[in-house]
């Protein structure tokens, strides 16, 4: 059986990576995806478990080679999804998160059959400032630009299937956990398990 491919994005500084982080260690067949980026690690990033960081040269060369599911460029930098990952993963029958940006979730919308969208916003934009701030990790620079963009990409908010407002964390990841529950009981996803089990009654 295929897993399922949860496909979240969200405004910089909505609390989307400490929600992903949390659902995988809580959820034993959930996975996250490890993007590509040419952008370089924060403190205490690690290349492997985080992002796997590259050069541009070899961002592009996997580009030619068709080896992305999807590609962006967000803030400046390149971050992409390695299909051959991907489908290792959900072909061997566990599910996973994709954290992408908004233009990666359109093109991933396109190509992958199954998936599940989940848009993450924070309560305000300022909130989403203030969080940025005290994460202390993106220069006030950084921090504009992503403050810039993230009104572009609350518009399109209303074209993912789930919307999660991150007021507080607990509330919004139990949120979180129903919605990747009930996807992985829905009956079509079920159904595979019901009749290994009731052969002889159906
Ligand atoms: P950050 O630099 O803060 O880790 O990520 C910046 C943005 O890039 C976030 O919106 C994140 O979800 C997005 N992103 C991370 N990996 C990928 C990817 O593989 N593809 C796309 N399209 N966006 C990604």
């Amino acid at each position: 059986m295929s897993g399922i491919p949860f496909i979240v994005s969200a405004p910089s500084g909505a609390g989307k990576t400490t929600l992903c982080k949390k659902a995988v260690a809580f959820f034993r067949d959930l996975r996250q995806s490890i993007s590509y980026t040419t952008r370089k690690p924060r403190a205490g990033e690690i290349d492997g478990v985080d992002y796997r960081f590259v050069d541009n040269a070899a961002f592009d060369s996997m580009v030619k080679k068709g080896e992305f599911l999807e590609h962006a460029e967000v803030y400046g930098r390149k971050y992409g999804t390695s299909r051959k990952d991907l489908k290792n993963i959900l072909d061997s029958g566990l599910s996973v998160i994709l954290e992408i940006d908004v233009q990666g979730a359109e093109s991933v919308r396109r190509k992958l059959k199954g998936g599940v969208y989940i848009f993450i916003l924070p309560p305000s934009l300022e909130a989403s400032g203030e969080r940025l701030k005290a994460r202390g990790k993106d220069s006030a620079e950084e921090i504009k630009k992503r403050l810039k963009t993230a009104v572009g990409e609350i518009k399109l908010a209303p074209r993912y299937d789930y919307i999660i407002i991150n007021e507080d964390l607990g509330e919004a990841f139990e949120r979180f956990k129903s919605i990747i529950s009930a996807e992985k009981s829905k009956s079509r996803r079920m159904m595979e398990r019901v009749k290994e089990a009731y052969e002889e009654y159906l």
